[in-house]
């Protein structure tokens, strides 16, 4: 591909309009919205007027007459749309890592009922780090344990009479390698385990299935694709036929089945309502439902079928220009080549044998990426231990098929060809890390 091809791919993407929706800063090309969507156009004026208006003027009445109560169901039900849950099965609440110690604790509680042998919560080394933590503090509450497998090859062996939960994140975060949600959630049931998926790097990114696919729990992140905005809240969803038979611990007044009776006994809401726990951060569920309505504006245009289309293509155009135009300087695809095994981003490593393969590299690559207006990321690598094999360093380049254009990649890579070929990685400046990488 070339960059007027590139031009032209974009020309005559129907999809294209899509990126009016967003404030990009000029020049910019941005491969981070897998980390944070960027800015809605529509956010800016929605916050001042739930300001000004629904908090200035209306005060305590909004919360009836500006709709804030019911933000947790209503923003909840859009979201639903995305992931292939029916309305009313999925809420709007607390951070992914809160939701996910509610539906863990659901699910090891299920389990401890009907099938109290089952004491072991398989998930994967790879796995975000937050949700490893998560489990590995409940199962230490529980009295269960965390099996890790290195490879989704071996889940199917790790599922044994001891599982009690099967709990993996649909796209990896180092890798953007994507599971087979329905065989890895029949594997479970056909084990006799539970299925809990984490979708941060699949809602508003590709086509999700949960109900179809026979997941049974569920959660997920407002501030990624979803353009929720810097700490946006997080969803869960929870199957409805599993739904009103636990009340997860965190037992807060909001998830009351009549909060406003005041009454001194918890009697948990019906369905998915029992899943808030406290009062909704309005100001942040306003911005959350301004990034959620630019994934519904793709309705009319093929929906999360159309964008997912466009992810792989632009994913495809990126590793294949890599392959064409970084040749020689070690670089390898960490992500899968195959596009059904592909979330939205392309992931890159260095080989150990080569120039850049030293300790820091990828970092510097990537430092020296974004001073020229290119901005992925980097996640660190680990060295091999006594029971597990090293991890290389990451560079992290995701695809955000809303605002991600075709000469968004081509010219990424032609700068990362640029800092390459220039040794410019090498230059000290890129070496300093800050507090977030
Ligand atoms: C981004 C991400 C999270 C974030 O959790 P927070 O509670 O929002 O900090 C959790 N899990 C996965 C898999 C993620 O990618």
């Amino acid at each position: 591909m070339t960059r007027d091809q590139a031009l032209a791919a974009d020309a005559a993407d129907p999809l294209a309009p899509l990126r009016l929706q967003f404030q990009i800063p000029d020049g910019l090309v941005y491969l981070d919205g897998n980390s944070l969507g960027v800015l809605p156009r529509s956010t800016a004026a929605r916050l001042q007027q739930v300001i000004n208006q629904e908090w200035g003027v209306g005060l305590i009445g909004s919360w009836n007459s500006a709709g804030w109560m019911a933000q947790p169901q209503n923003i909840g039900d859009k979201i639903a749309t995305l992931v292939g849950a029916g309305p009313g099965e999925l809420v709007v609440a607390d951070s992914t890592s809160v939701n996910l110690f509610k539906v863990l604790s659901a699910a090891l509680a299920l389990q401890r009922e009907d099938a109290p042998g089952r004491r072991v919560v398989v998930s994967e080394r790879s796995n975000f780090p937050t949700d490893l933590y998560i489990a590995a503090s409940l199962c230490r509450e529980h009295g269960c344990s965390l099996r890790l497998v290195d490879s989704t090859d071996e889940i199917p062996a790790a599922l044994d009479a001891d599982c009690a939960v099967l709990m993996l994140t649909q796209v990896n975060y180092r890798t953007g390698a994507l599971h087979n949600m329905a065989a890895l959630s029949a594997a479970a049931h056909a084990a006799g385990a539970l299925a809990v998926w984490d979708l941060a790097h699949s809602a508003g990114a590709l086509p999700v299935a949960l109900g179809a696919d026979g997941a049974d729990f569920a959660v997920g992140c407002g501030y990624k694709y979803l353009n929720g905005g810097p700490g946006a809240p997080a969803f869960v969803w929870v199957r409805p036929g599993l739904v009103n038979r636990f009340v997860q611990p965190l037992s807060g007044w909001l998830g009351h089945a009549a909060p406003f009776a005041f009454v001194p006994g918890y009697q948990p809401a019906p369905g998915i309502a029992r899943y808030v726990c406290g009062t909704p951060p309005v100001l942040a569920m306003a911005a959350l439902d301004c990034g959620v309505d630019t994934l519904l504006a793709a309705a009319a245009l093929g929906g999360m079928a159309a964008l997912r289309a466009k992810s792989l293509a632009l994913t495809r155009s990126f590793i294949t220009l890599v392959a064409d135009r970084c040749a020689g300087h070690g670089l390898v695809l960490a992500s899968p080549d195959a596009d059904a095994q592909r979330g939205s981003q392309v992931c890159l490593a260095f080989e150990a044998s080569s120039r850049a393969g030293q300790a820091g590299a990828a970092f510097a690559v990537v430092q020296a990426l974004t001073v020229r207006g290119v901005v992925g990321d980097f996640r660190a690598g680990a060295p091999a231990t006594a029971t597990a094999g090293g991890l290389p360093d990451i560079l992290r380049f995701g695809v955000t098929p809303l605002y991600t254009r075709f000469v968004d990649v081509w010219d990424a890579v032609d700068h990362l060809r640029a800092v390459l070929a220039s040794g410019e990685w090498q230059q000290a400046r890129f070496a300093q890390r800050g507090a977030v990488t």
